[in-house]
């Protein structure tokens, strides 16, 4: 028989699902890996799907989202970031990973590059390769506090070069980019002519610093902003996101999501749009809970002369194991068979995070300490290890 398809040969898979299915094997283990805030959805947004699955509103709706749904998006998307914009520049999408999807397809041709951050949620790399399009990683260095280096930038250009990939508040480090870098990279993507791609799913969660959209300081129409509903309002299985643009883009958008997805459920754009009307209370619950768990998270690290640096959104920090000299990979591995916690390798989220294991504050506060604890005592038990051998 032939071989499959070159494109999806290509495509690495992701190390957090990796650790995730072994860990899933150990009924004791404790899952620090994977992004998954342990809220249950707010009661009134749950009511809202019951209500419309039970009168009936079960079947195909317009490929955009529904009417009420969009109306919502524009008035929560003023009162909450400032953004002036209507209907025809919101498209929704079944969960933002749709959205960057048809962003992708719609704005870059196969065979065009797309600038990636490196590190970086590892499904931006898939998904353009997936699309025939070449990712190239650009550097967040720890060095710089996460954030792009606009130089570092100006040497990943090629003429092939279509676009970037920029995501605020990071995954994985936790970084809120400063409204001056993001300034710094519309002018770069002007200079070169590019579009963004600008993945704010943590826009809601943010602590110290909030959060700027690329919408409030793109003026050109070149940037499209990805949001989700998964994390702010702890549905990530209900799969509802919304994409905002130029009118241009959205229409096209659309025609993507017509041809690949039709729409996006009919009950979860209800429960979306009951979310964005309704009390906000719970986000602040949540954020506030979040917090609560990064600062412990960040005690315990200082106390264990492990702490880096502090995230100021969305709810993952990296941790440095570097002095155990071991690979992430490697690490993680064995972190799960000795002390039955589970982690995310920093090497699936670039070459420049090896150093590193992610970890994610939004599970229950007993778990993360435990979890936490444990990690500080391997590395602290390699490190001993290994400055014994190198004595
Ligand atoms: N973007 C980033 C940076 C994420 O971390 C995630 C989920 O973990 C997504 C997008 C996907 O969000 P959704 O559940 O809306 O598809």
């Amino acid at each position: 028989m032939k071989p499959l398809a070159k494109n999806t040969q290509q495509i690495p898979r992701s190390g957090i699902r990796v650790v995730m299915e072994m860990a899933w094997k150990d009924p004791d283990a404790i899952h620090l890996e994977v992004g998954q805030p342990d809220f249950p959805t707010p009661p009134h947004i749950v009511s809202a799907a019951c209500e419309a699955a039970q009168a009936g509103f079960t079947r195909y709706t317009p490929a955009a989202g529904i009417p009420s749904l969009k109306k919502a998006i524009v008035t929560s998307l003023r009162a909450v970031h400032g953004i002036q914009v209507d209907e025809t520049r919101v498209t929704v999408a079944p969960g933002a990973i749709a959205g960057l999807v048809s962003a992708i397809v719609a704005l870059v041709d196969p065979g065009e590059e797309v600038l990636v951050p490196d590190p970086g949620w590892p499904n931006y790399t898939s998904i353009s390769l997936l699309n025939g399009v070449t990712p190239k990683r650009y550097p967040l260095r720890g060095k710089n506090q996460f954030l792009p280096d606009i130089k570092e930038l100006e040497s990943c250009v090629t003429r092939k070069t279509k676009a970037i990939i920029v995501n605020t508040p990071s995954n994985p480090t936790g970084v809120v980019y400063p409204r001056k870098v993001m300034e710094e990279l519309v002018s770069f993507a002007r200079k070169h002519d590019l579009y963004i791609v600008a993945d704010e799913v943590y826009d809601r969660i943010t602590f110290n610093l909030s959060h700027t959209s690329f919408q409030n300081v793109d003026s050109e129409g070149r940037s499209v902003s990805v949001f989700s509903l998964s994390k702010t309002y702890s549905m990530t299985g209900w799969r509802i996101g919304y994409v905002v643009g130029s009118a241009e883009i959205i229409q096209m958008m659309t025609k993507i999501l017509e041809s690949t997805l039709s729409c996006s459920s009919s009950v979860s754009q209800k429960a979306a749009e009951a979310a964005l009307v309704g009390s906000q209370d719970s986000v602040g619950e949540m954020v506030a809970a979040y917090r609560h768990r990064r600062d412990r998270v960040l005690a315990l690290l200082k106390q264990r002369r492990l702490y880096g640096y502090t995230p100021e959104g969305a709810f993952y920090i990296l941790i440095d194991i570097s002095s155990t000299g071991m690979k992430s990979y490697d690490f993680v591995k064995r972190l799960l068979q000795e002390k039955k916690v589970a982690a995310a390798p920093g090497e699936t989220f670039g070459p420049l995070s090896g150093d590193y294991v992610r970890i994610c504050f939004a599970p229950a506060e007993e778990e993360l300490m435990t979890g936490t604890e444990r990690i500080c005592d391997f590395i602290q038990e390699r490190s001993t290890c290994t400055n014994g051998d190198a004595g």
